[in-house]
Parts: C-alpha cells; sequence; structure tokens
C-alpha cells in the first residue's frame, strides 16, 4: 500500500521521529533534506502561529509540496511566558540547549512558582488552504537536569501527573502526552477526514 507524502517542515531529527511514529500508519512523513531544502527557514514572526506559517508557506511556495511545519515555545509562568516565542535562541544565536538550560533554571532561581507549560502551533498547507493545529502540555520547571532521551528543554520539564522529565519518560509516553503530539493528533484526525 502506497502512503500519501507529506511533509514537515523540519529537519529536527527528534521531531521527525516523534511525528513519523504518530503518521505512521497514515502517511509518509518527509523531511526539509528528503525534498533536498537544506536552508534554516527564518523565522521572523513574533508568535508562534506565524512562524509556523511562515515554514509551511515558505515550502508551499519553493517546492510545490502540501505541508505541515511547526513551532513550539516553552512558557513559563513566573517569567512572564518567557522564553515562548524565543525558546531556541533563549540563550544565544547558536541555539545551544544546555545553555538555554542554564539560563531557565538561573532565571529560575529562588522563584517558588515552577509552572510551565509548552506549546505547540502546527501549520498546514493542503490544496492551497492554510489549517492551524494547537496543542499543550502544562507542568512544572524541576530544579536540575534529569534523563538523558528527548531533545531541548526535556531533561527539566516535568508533566503534570508524572515525577519524571521528558527525558526520563520514554518517546512512547511522551508522544501520548506532549504538546507536539496533541497538535499532530488534532493534525491526524484532520488529515484523515479530508
Ligand atoms: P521549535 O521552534 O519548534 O524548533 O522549538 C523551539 C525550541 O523549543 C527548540 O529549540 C527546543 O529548545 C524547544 N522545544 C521544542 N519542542 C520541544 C520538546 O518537545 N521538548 C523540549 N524542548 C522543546
Amino acid at each position: 500500500m502506497f502512503l500519501k507524502k507529506l511533509i514537515f517542515a523540519t529537519n529536527n531529527k527528534h521531531k521527525l521521529d516523534e511525528v513519523r511514529a504518530i503518521l505512521a500508519n497514515d502517511f509518509e512523513v518527509l523531511s526539509l533534506e528528503d525534498i533536498g531544502c537544506i536552508v534554516d527557514i527564518p523565522e521572523t514572526g513574533t508568535t508562534l502561529e506565524e512562524n509556523a506559517k511562515i515554514k509551511a508557506q515558505y515550502v508551499k511556495n519553493n517546492y510545490k509540496f502540501d505541508c505541515f511545519a511547526d513551532d513550539t515555545g516553552l512558557e513559563v509562568e513566573a517569567l512572564n511566558n518567557a522564553p515562548g516565542v524565543h525558546s531556541a535562541r533563549y540563550a544565544g544565536e547558536d541555539k545551544d540547549s544546555q545553555k538555554n538550560i542554564e539560563k531557565l533554571l538561573s532565571e529560575l532561581k529562588g522563584k517558588e512558582n515552577r509552572k510551565a507549560r509548552f506549546r505547540t502551533v502546527v501549520a498546514l498547507i493542503i490544496d492551497d488552504e492554510e489549517h492551524c493545529f494547537e496543542g499543550e502540555v502544562r507542568g512544572v520547571i524541576a530544579n536540575s537536569c534529569k534523563g538523558n532521551s528527548g531533545f531541548g528543554y526535556d531533561p527539566v520539564f516535568v508533566p503534570e501527573g508524572y515525577d519524571k522529565t521528558f527525558a526520563e519518560l520514554s518517546l512512547e509516553t511522551k508522544n501520548t502526552i506532549s504538546h507536539r503530539a496533541l497538535a499532530i493528533d488534532k493534525l491526524c484526525k484532520f488529515l484523515k477526514n479530508e
């Protein structure tokens, strides 16, 4: 059986693994690299939604494929929802996850309120129409890094209802509760009804 091809406008291997696991039975998910796009698409928007749309539109305009793109932010209550849309470059242009985490832990030093949420917006362009899907997971920021799986802020994010960080949980578990999984799940339901 041939699966319909859909481009996921990312080259982040972790995200691809997560999303391919969710859409595996229904779609062949191709990365930017798979279609020969090796540029780092500029994320010049001021919101997650704008950035997700910019990335999806870039692929549609330049490669003519139906595609979807995601943008995610970590919003920390005690930091007025920072780093938010700036999550990737919180500690600098080199997008270094370890430095981002160090900055986050230092900003939260002495603060009792450790509540945070990950929010993902997925923008889909299909048949020349644009659709957005959102997912979020609430939790708290741990005092130090724990666990080796996942990426980004996973070692310090403890989702609600768990006593382990995302980096200590299996990919299967993360994929049942994560911001991106919830947004992709909505995308998947939409695509199945198309
Ligand atoms: P992006 O723009 O969707 O790539 O996400 C921005 C930043 O948020 C990334 O560079 C990561 O640091 C962080 N991030 C996104 N998704 C996750 C996740 O599932 N776990 C931990 N950090 C994430």
